[in-house]
């Protein structure tokens, strides 16, 4: 096979071999199933409570605060349906932003159309949430507060100590989608004081179909679904065992990695962004540069449309995303990017940049070589770039 170039780990990320190899024999000799009452199913249970630690270490939780799941999208629902259906008769006020992942947004939305009133937060040109129109916009009845870590788009990465400070002065719950930042930065829940955050296995090396959801001591939540009361009643089914302890293996490489990783993309990142501001005009980058993932270049390149540019890079074998790759294909510009302000156009004109483990720096002088001749074409044909 010819060689790819995958720019999209924000997208979703190769299983780490280490974590396979992790897992494999979970999926044959150790089959058995850790509610059972045989030695062997103590095993399982064991090396899966094991995973549990690896996973509270992280995060810096303990073992008992962490619920399996089976990803972001689920760990987000649990957390914001889970705090409604138990505090509806406390208050009827969710809060959360324009910019979250749909996970969120339409969790959110789907809530509102059941009794439930949600503020959706503005964020500035770079995708920050202002604290103080958070606190303005807290009322009694506020319940929970949900606002993602890093943005899957743009990077942007919010001050969440401060946001959950000023959630908690007025009495509410604060949960935060942490999907992106996750194994990318250090996230310490005792420290942030945080009552709930969601993440997910895929986007750290881990196997997909498996996600957390940390529910700090004494927080309580209605569960979604109902049945033998696995995970402390929170998510009954039998364990996806192998998952769990794929992630558990991931949860600890990261733990180990994630700093030297975050040395060697950093300047990999930023080698990107120097040249393509240099090389291409008419560009601008999207997302706070300050506070901002560093593994994530949003670029809006003006008078070209994200698919066709897409189309060609994926013919030289580079794989990148437009908008959100994470929600269903839609052509419709993304969210986020006109949350921050974007016309339709240049939202159409965006392309994701997202680097992780198994990229060289031969990938990124392959990106510099191949990107600037293929904006050059598209713009020779648009007649919106003619006429400037
Ligand atoms: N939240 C964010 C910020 C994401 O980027 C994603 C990506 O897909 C999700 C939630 C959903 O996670 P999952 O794919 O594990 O359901």
């Amino acid at each position: 096979m010819d060689k790819t170039y995958y720019f999209d780990y924000n997208a979703t990320t190769p299983t780490d071999p280490r974590v396979v190899d992790a897992m494999a024999p979970f999926f044959t000799e150790k089959f058995h199933n850790p509610s059972s009452f045989y030695r062997h199913a103590g095993q399982a249970f064991q090396a899966m409570e094991a995973a549990r630690a690896s996973v509270a270490a992280l995060l810096h939780a303990s073992a008992k605060e962490i619920i399996f799941t089976s990803g972001g999208t689920e760990s987000d629902n649990l957390a914001i349906q889970g705090v409604a259906a138990k505090l509806k008769a406390k208050g009827n006020h969710l809060i959360t932003t324009k910019i979250e992942h749909p996970a969120v947004l339409n969790t959110c939305q789907h809530l509102a159309k059941s009794g439930f009133e949600v503020t959706f937060l503005p964020v500035d040109r770079v995708g920050m949430v202002d604290p103080d129109a958070l606190r303005q916009s807290i009322r009694p009845a506020t319940i929970l507060v949900s606002i993602m870590h890093a943005n899957n788009e743009i990077g942007t990465i919010q001050p969440l100590k401060e946001l959950i400070a000023i959630t908690h002065e007025k009495g509410a719950l604060f949960h935060s989608d942490a999907v992106q930042s996750t194994g990318k930065l250090p996230i310490n829940v005792k420290d942030l004081d945080i009552d709930l955050l969601s993440f997910s296995s895929h986007k750290i090396y881990g196997p997909k179909g498996m996600g957390v959801l940390y529910v700090k001591s004494g927080v309580k939540l209605e569960p979604l679904l109902f049945g033998g009361g696995h995970e402390r009643g929170l998510r009954s089914g039998t364990e996806n065992v192998p998952g769990i302890i794929g992630l558990g293996k991931a949860a600890e490489l990261a733990g180990q990695e994630m700093a030297a990783e975050e040395k060697r993309l950093r300047p990999l990142r930023d080698r990107l962004e120097t040249e393509f501001r240099r090389i291409i005009p008419d560009i601008m980058v999207n997302g706070d540069t300050r506070q901002r993932l560093y593994n994530t270049l949003n670029l809006s390149i003006r008078f070209i449309e994200g698919e066709a540019m897409l189309g060609y890079l994926d013919q030289h074998g580079l794989a990148l995303s437009s908008g959100s790759a994470c929600s269903a294909k839609s052509l419709e510009p993304s969210h986020v990017l006109l949350a921050i302000g974007l016309s339709h156009e240049d939202a159409h004109g965006s392309l994701r940049i997202s680097l992780g483990k198994y990229n060289q720096p031969a990938d990124v002088d392959k990106l510099i070589e191949v990107l600037p001749p293929i904006v050059e074409k598209l713009r020779s044909m648009s007649p919106f770039w003619k006429k400037k």
